[in-house]
């Protein structure tokens, strides 16, 4: 009953005449009928190009990030309600990028989700472990932390609109993925923490994305474990070819 997603990160790359060569690439060879919704997440600037693009076509557009005011004296930032007036329906929350470069922490994630969600957005929520964490085995830990302080407190209700995306740091552009078993154990770890706050029903409505250098060479085995619902995309997201034959790769 949950969504096959595959998402783009363009990260900050395309400007504007480099997102129009992409998404041409994309709308032009776009099958019939999808086995998987389709988002893509460029930059700010090329977002409302993006959205008016794509409106006739079922690929949905995501904010790389979102801020967690409702609007003011934050010069330099973009809001939650902006980005809904350019056609954001998805946004991404907590990419290990935004925690790692920019700090930001569980309780600022926590105000963004509310934002999203107050503007109707659907986060997808990054957590996943660095490498560290995983060699000393505590990768549960982490992403058990990550979860309850920044999701927890919501009702069952606004948990569902989330989407969850697992994504192991030292997986993250470095070419290493994590195994298809590694993938499917911490998924199904991740689904088993929802079903004991929330419930089963919820626990099995919410898409789980793996996210760490997904290609068209492993998408498939990847989509193909039981709690693994679709993939986070960067690098080969930005390759028309790349990223198509990942969204059907299941
Ligand atoms: P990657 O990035 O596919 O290039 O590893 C994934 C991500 O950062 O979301």
């Amino acid at each position: 009953m949950r969504k096959n997603i595959v998402a783009g990160n363009w990260k900050m790359n395309c400007d504007l005449s480099e997102t129009k060569v992409l998404l041409e690439g994309l709308t032009q060879s776009l099958p019939a009928s999808l086995k998987a919704d389709v988002i893509v997440s460029p930059p700010y600037t090329s977002l409302y190009y993006a959205f008016e693009n794509l409106k006739d076509t079922p690929i949905m557009v995501a904010s790389q990030n979102i801020n967690e005011n409702d609007k003011g004296a934050f010069t330099g930032e973009i809001s939650a309600k902006m980005l809904k007036s350019v056609g954001v329906n998805y946004a991404i929350v907590g990419h290990s990028e935004r925690r790692e470069i920019y700090k930001e922490t569980d309780a600022l994630l926590k105000t963004k989700l509310d934002q999203a969600l107050q503007n109707e957005i659907c986060p997808i929520f990054c957590i996943g472990e660095k490498l560290e964490a995983r060699e000393e085995g505590k990768h549960f830990e982490v992403v058990k932390h990550q979860l309850e302080k920044a999701t927890f407190h919501l009702t069952a209700e606004d948990f569902k609109k989330l989407v969850i995306a697992y994504e192991p740091v030292w997986a993250i552009g470095t070419g290493k993925t994590a195994s298809p078993e590694q993938a499917q154990e911490i998924h199904q770890y991740i689904r088993d923490l929802i079903a004991n706050k929330y419930n089963q029903s919820v626990a099995d409505e919410v898409s789980i994305l793996y996210g760490g250098s997904v290609k068209p060479a492993n998408a498939k085995e990847i989509f193909g474990q039981a709690d693994v619902d679709g993939g986070l995309i960067g690098g080969a997201s930005l390759k028309a070819t790349d990223f198509l034959a990942i969204v059907d790769a299941f």
